[in-house]
């Protein structure tokens, strides 16, 4: 059936397009009409009635409408390259300035006489109100459409940068919506859109981009959240159907073995971990493949659990393969697992693979593990290397599986027959959401910190007290302890007043840590100085170990109490959650200090956030709330990041009635092949190409 499809040809083509603004458009990710047609508005401006400047209330958004009649520049005289374009506007009100910063190329579009619109934050400086880089569009009544478009109603606002106007692309739009429109094929099927109430596509891309009121643009806007999350849902739909039809190994349980194990660990299992550890075996025994995901906090302990998972497989005569994201970290689980199975009865062959390794070393561990002399291997993407082979991979372990992408994950699994997969994250997701965003996985949670952990005191200080702050680690150091300085950067930048490690590090070096013994870690440094100054740092040869975020994912050491982290309002959430999860291991009382001078709304609540909750999951939700899922999702993990208009936690209901529709669609026709889903399928194929095997499957 595929069809020429109009909706796929370039928009260069259309008129007043043309090459240099096409390259502009592609910029934004639009090439074809399609993308066109999808590349939403961000807010709506209601351009029925504007707000007279002599009405304007002081720090709110509004939009005015007015006459350009002074317009100036002017450098700044703080700041050296600084420069500062003001507009003044009047209405039949009264007047008012608008200044924007740093855009010189402003003085050219803006003409006295001229009507412009302007929206923005308006603010007081020096007693009068002004409005800061507010968004502008200059008004031009010879082009009647442009003006149609954008005033009397309720106008769509674009995410547009410099090149682009919104005038100009409102056009557009509205051009190729009339000329178009009618080549818009549904695919969603009839019986969805009625029982869930939804408007057609073409009506709704409409009333996306030109609603008439509020109500329908609500309407068109649910509807097309909903196809995004049901377009999302289909593979996961896919994928679990396809799993549970695969034929996997049923390992055998050695118990007796087991326990020996298990009872000679210096701790006992929390009863998270015991519960998350019936649910693996549960698993493991069954001959379905396990696809489990499991997540629990920094320091929960889930390594001890993969371990028992990899020791069940051994003992069955199954290998097992552990992949970490870093060397250091494959290096510290293989010497914890080394010490911790060295005195058991049943002997099992441990290896570790590391890209670091000489190649002769590498072969030979290849060789035994192909054929089947290796029991347990531990390593890093190496394992994913094309030459390595098994003998009888059983069990797959994956440890903070956000640090790879999803086709490396699926790589390692690819090298036995239906391995069982354990999937291990501490960037905790909210309950609800994990259950849709991984509808294809089982999930355990370790919801319980070790006993006898010392919860983490935090405190925030302004930079001002760090001199009072180097004291307290001093001391700390006096009894024993060790610690880390984090800063945001490695190097000195010019365009960013922020302080770095490097510099840092030869400053304390010679300054207040004089007398003390310093290292340095970060992602620019050869791999081999980053595991050399983490593993003295462990070993207790440094008392201070500056760092920037590699040490995120890192390295286990008990004996460090403190954790400075400068300039914290640049991190991220979760970030410094993890960085925070460094310390607090041991049974020393701990303590993050976060030395910072939050501005913004966003840095302000990140910062309250990490002062004042310790778990995870709770951070995760603050943090999800605070960047939105776009950028939560940033790393493309699942494919949430992709999504333009629909908003998980927001729409979490839509998200559930879309995905119940896709798991029904699914059962009903797994290939996709009936006639009224065969445009489903193409919409798929396009969107996911990675998918197009599985749907073969059916
Ligand atoms: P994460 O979940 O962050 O990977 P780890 O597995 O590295 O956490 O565990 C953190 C530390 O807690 C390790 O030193 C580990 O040996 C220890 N640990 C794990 N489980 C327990 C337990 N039940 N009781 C005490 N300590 C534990
Ligand atoms: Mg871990």
């Amino acid at each position: 059936m595929p069809q020429d499809n109009k909706l796929d040809s370039p928009i260069q083509y259309l008129k007043g397009v043309g090459p240099k603004r096409s390259k502009i458009l592609k910029n934004f990710g639009i090439e074809t009409i399609e993308e066109l047609f999808y590349y939403f508005p961000r807010r709506y401006e209601d351009r029925t009635n504007f707000v007279s400047i002599s009405q304007l209330k002081e720090n709110e958004y509004q939009t005015i409408k007015g006459e350009v009649f002074i317009k100036g520049e002017r450098r700044s005289w703080r700041r050296r390259g600084f420069s500062i374009f003001q507009l003044m506007i009047r209405d039949k009100s009264g007047k008012i300035t608008a200044v924007w910063f740093n855009q010189p190329y402003l003085k050219k579009l803006f003409k006295n006489g001229q009507s412009v619109i302007l929206y923005g934050r308006v603010e007081e400086y020096e007693g009068a109100l002004q409005m800061n880089s507010p968004e502008f569009e200059v008004l031009d009544e010879k082009d009647k459409e442009a003006e149609s478009l954008s005033l009397g109603r309720m106008v769509p606002i674009y995410p547009l940068s410099e090149g682009i106007t919104q005038r100009y692309f409102r056009k557009l739009v509205k051009q190729t919506l009339d000329k178009f429109i009618s080549k818009i094929e549904e695919p969603l099927p009839y019986d969805i859109r009625k029982r869930q109430d939804l408007l057609n596509l073409a009506q709704s891309l409409i009333n996306i981009h030109f609603p008439q009121d509020k109500e329908i643009q609500q309407k068109a806007y649910q509807r097309l959240a909903f196809e995004e999350f049901f377009f999302y849902s289909l593979p996961v739909a896919l994928r679990k159907l396809q799993a549970k039809q695969k034929q996997g190994i049923a390992h055998k349980i050695k118990e007796d073995s087991l326990s020996e194990f298990i009872n000679s660990l210096n701790f006992e299992l929390t009863s998270a971990q015991e519960r998350v550890l019936a649910e693996i075996k549960n698993d493991m025994r069954s001959s379905k493949p396990m696809q489990r995901l499991l997540q629990g906090d920094v320091g929960s302990g889930k390594t001890v659990v993969a371990t028992i998972a990899a020791i069940i497989a051994s003992f069955g005569g199954w290998q097992a393969a552990f992949m970490v994201p870093t060397e250091i970290l494959a290096n510290q689980h293989f010497e914890n697992i080394q010490k911790q199975i060295k005195g058991l009865s049943k002997k099992i062959n441990l290896a570790l693979l590391t890209s670091s390794l000489e190649d002769k070393e590498k072969q030979k561990i290849y060789k035994e593990i192909r054929e089947g002399r290796i029991d347990l291997i531990i390593g890093t993407h190496a394992l994913i290397q094309e030459e390595l082979k098994f003998k009888k991979l059983g069990l797959v372990v994956i440890d903070e599986q956000h640090k790879f992408g999803v086709s490396q994950r699926a790589l390692l699994p690819k090298k036995g027959t239906n391995p069982d997969v354990l999937i291990m994250t501490a960037t905790p997701i909210p309950r609800t959401l994990s259950m849709t965003i991984y509808g294809d996985l089982d999930i355990s949670v370790i919801d319980e910190l070790p006993k006898g952990r010392i919860p983490i005191e935090t405190k925030v200080y302004p930079e001002e007290k760090l001199g009072k702050v180097y004291d307290f680690i001093k001391e700390r150091i006096k009894e024993g302890r060790q610690a880390y300085i984090v800063y945001p950067l490695i190097e000195e930048s010019d365009f960013l007043e922020l302080k770095a490690a490097q510099k840092m590090f030869a400053e304390l070096r010679k300054g207040a840590f004089k007398d003390y013994r310093l290292g340095m870690v970060h992602g620019r440094m050869k791999r081999q100085e980053q595991d050399m100054a983490m593993i003295d740092f462990k070993n207790g040869k440094l008392d201070i170990l500056v760092a920037t975020t590699v040490l995120e994912v890192g390295i286990d050491v008990a004996n460090a109490s403190v954790m400075v982290i400068e300039h914290a309002e640049r991190f991220g959430l979760a970030q410094l959650h993890q960085l925070r999860g460094r310390i607090g291991r041991g049974k020393y009382q701990s303590y993050c200090i976060l030395i910072a001078n939050p501005k913004g709304p966003d840095a302000i609540a990140r910062i309250n956030a990490i002062s004042s909750m310790s778990d995870g999951f709770l951070i995760a939700e603050e943090d999800l709330k605070i960047r939105g899922p776009g950028e939560f999702f940033g790393q493309r993990q699942h494919g949430l990041s992709e999504l333009k208009i629909a908003n998980p936690i927001t729409q979490l209901n839509i998200l559930q009635k879309a995905r119940d529709e896709a798991i029904k669609l699914i059962e009903q026709d797994p290939a996709l092949s009936s006639r009224t889903n065969l445009v489903i399928r193409e919409k798929l194929n396009k969107t996911f190409p990675e998918f197009q095997d599985l749907m073969l499957i059916g």
